[in-house]
């Protein structure tokens, strides 16, 4: 007969030799309970179990959201889904649901700076992670600074396999700073790699028909457009900038402010 103290010593060691950190630290006071509740020995079992999954799980999307370098304000609870057009409301709720990624749709969403293109795609992000999905996002122009040093390097397909890891990438404010011929190429490269591999999300306040700025040849342009729209959902935020419309607000709700003192 094992004694008490045994086999705490004993269960400890081999919990942590197994990796079961969260049964390690729970099983005693499950076990109590467990004893006040008689329960079966396979509920008290199942009870670990799932404790266990939980918090790896929990760990994992933890890590994930960290590694995405979505900013984690840029939330769906912080975003004001009332404010965009109904029609970009009623697609949000569904690419909300992540089975975009499944089909490697892409997400376009275009608007005014403002606008709220930014904050909402990395919304759609943060709970594609909390859906078990790996996300990655990037200013387009670091991105680019990003693949041309690749390039250089000759570490160009390295890198574009490391960003294939992700399920969707988020590309903010392409188009935004001019980009040079070699800048676009890199970005396309990375485009059509992407093609029916996996999901990009991107961010312009450039409209299609003014995308050749982007990528300066026409052909390429179309290209690109073609690639990008093939399976996408596009999101047309033609709204005034929330930051205005705040600034707008706060002016009005001054009590003695210009606004009321002009009436
Ligand atoms: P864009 O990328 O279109 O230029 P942003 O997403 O950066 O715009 O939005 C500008 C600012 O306004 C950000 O601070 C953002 O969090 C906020 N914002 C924009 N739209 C909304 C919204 N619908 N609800 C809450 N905050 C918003
Ligand atoms: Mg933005």
């Amino acid at each position: 007969m094992v004694k008490t103290e045994d086999i705490k010593v004993l269960l400890n060691q081999y919990l942590k030799v197994l990796f079961l950190s969260t049964m390690r630290q729970c099983y005693a006071d499950l076990a109590l309970q467990a004893r006040q509740e008689s329960l079966s020995y396979e509920q008290y079992l199942l009870e670990l179990a799932e404790h266990e999954c939980i918090t790896r799980q929990n760990n994992r999307i933890e890590r994930n959201l960290k590694a995405s370098k979505i900013p984690r304000d840029k939330n769906i609870d912080t975003f004001d889904l009332k404010r965009v057009p109904a029609k970009v409301a009623h697609q949000v709720r569904s690419l909300l649901e992540g089975s975009f990624v499944d089909h490697n749709e892409n997400i376009l969403a275009f608007g005014n700076p403002g606008s709220g293109k930014t904050h909402l795609l990395c919304a759609i992000g943060q709970e594609l992670i909390r859906k078990g999905r790996k996300v990655y996002f990037t200013p387009c122009s670091l991105l680019v600074q990003e693949l041309l040093r690749a390039k250089k390097e000759l570490d160009l397909s390295r890198f574009l396999k490391k960003l294939s890891r992700y399920d969707a990438l988020i590309i903010d404010d392409i188009g935004y700073v001019q980009q040079d011929r070699s800048e676009m190429e890199v970005l396309f490269t990375l485009l059509a790699d992407r093609y029916e591999r996996g999901s990009v999300m991107i961010t312009s306040n450039l409209p299609f028909s003014r995308w050749e700025q982007i990528f300066k040849d026409p052909m390429v342009t179309a290209a690109a457009i073609d690639r990008l729209v093939h399976h996408s959902v596009i999101l047309e935020l033609n709204i005034e900038s929330y930051r205005m419309e705040v600034a707008k607000k706060n002016k009005r709700k001054k009590p003695d402010g210009p606004a009321k003192s002009s009436k």
